[in-house]
């Protein structure tokens, strides 16, 4: 017997939506017929255009190697999204292409925490978070951010170990978008304590009501704050795994070293796609965050209305995150078993999840209804 595999691999925990997914998907394949509220992967086409650019690229022979930070057409495109969302003027050699929005997360962490650093990570937050900071080598400290960030919870957790934060706004799962006070008193704690923010904005087109506020553009951001963003979510895009970092100037030539050696560059005809996604932008983006919008109030009315749920109509994405008057993994588990409804139990996000369930309204609206019928019958209840 060779020896073990390493700590790194068989101590890191599975993604619980991932996993879902696959369990939906297998048992799809068997015939069963399951309704996914589980995974992060909305039911939208990508649009003919989009593909019509990487066919024509791939025709055209652009199907070899590329410039490892990404081809300069897609850069300078998302130095133009950057300006028109948050006003910040990146040099396009500040920002690196990558494949989705995890790695673009993965490389950030690579790049600032090692031997143990301590990663401050959100609770409830996406699966991947503590995972990701673990692969790089750091230790992930959990901390908070159900309803709100509180500075002064950060002050407790904050050790001379601390690298980094993450910020995730709008967040997943609870769809929340943090308030300008909070973004800001992160960027003054972060100031403090001289750490990185590592900044995941991957449903900031998905925004419904207020402000976006972000870190990037106040003063002394522009320095700290490493922004994490991908074309998955907006663009019907999750297949494509296409992605960027924008970063403070002076990262990119040492970050982009982790790429040369690791995925090389993200296909040409990928990123050629993205710079029609991105150029299609004000005509795609609008349609599809009106159908989540509508998705998401029709929802979050009718699951109120089921005895021991309740349930907030969230600013943004396409998740909602009800509170259920019993055991979250019992009620994921007996809507999957006993009416066929796939969901995330609210503690797979960290323990400030615990009683909530995630439910990512991506499937289609019949289906959606059909769910929310099932749920009203069988309720939460054992
Ligand atoms: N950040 C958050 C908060 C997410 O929910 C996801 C996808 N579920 C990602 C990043 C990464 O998405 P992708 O790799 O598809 O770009």
């Amino acid at each position: 017997m060779p020896k073990p595999l390493t700590d790194r691999f068989l101590g890191l925990k599975p993604s619980a939506t991932v996993e879902m997914t696959e369990r939906v998907r297998n048992a799809r394949l068997s015939g069963r017929k399951i309704i996914g509220l589980s995974s992060g992967d909305p039911n939208i086409d990508t649009d003919p255009r989009i593909i019509a650019a990487a066919e024509r690229a791939m025709r055209q022979g652009d199907t070899r190697y590329g410039p490892p930070a990404g081809i300069p057409a897609l850069r300078e495109a998302i130095v133009k999204r950057e300006r028109d969302r948050s006003g910040v003027i990146y040099d396009p050699a500040d920002v690196i292409v990558t494949p989705g929005g995890k790695f673009a997360l993965l490389t950030a962490l690579m790049a600032v925490a090692q031997n143990g650093d301590e990663v401050l990570v959100p609770e409830p937050g996406w699966v991947s978070y503590g995972p990701c900071v673990r692969l790089a080598g750091g230790t992930p400290v959990g901390i908070s951010m159900l309803d709100r960030i509180d500075e002064a919870m950060l002050e407790r957790v904050v050790t001379p170990r601390t690298k980094a934060i993450i910020v995730n706004s709008p967040v997943n799962p609870t769809g929340r978008v943090f308030s300008a006070d909070e973004i800001a008193s992160v960027l003054a704690f972060a100031e403090r304590h001289d750490l990185w923010i590592l900044f995941d904005q991957v449903y900031c087109d998905l925004l419904y009501t207020g402000e976006f506020p972000n870190p990037q553009r106040l003063p002394g951001g522009g320095e700290r704050v490493l922004v994490i963003d991908s074309l998955s979510k907006t663009f019907g895009m999750t297949g494509w795994r296409l992605g960027y970092l924008a970063l403070p100037p002076g990262l990119s030539k040492t970050i982009l070293k982790f790429i040369q050696h690791s995925i090389y560059c993200v296909p040409n005809f990928v990123q050629l796609a993205g710079v029609t996604a991105l150029s299609l932008s004000d005509e795609l983006v609008p349609a599809y965050r009106e159908m989540f919008r509508a998705r998401l109030e029709t929802a979050a009315t009718r699951l109120s209305s089921v005895p021991g749920i309740s349930c907030e109509l969230p600013p943004a994405t396409f998740y909602l995150f009800p509170s259920v008057a019993a055991p979250d993994t019992d009620v994921a588990r007996r809507w999957l078993d006993e009416i066929s409804v796939a969901t995330v139990p609210g503690s797979s996000f960290g323990r400030g999840g615990v009683g909530h369930l995630r439910m990512s309204l991506t499937c289609s609206e019949s289906e959606l209804d059909d769910a929310l019928d099932r749920i009203a019958r069988v309720g939460i209840a054992a």
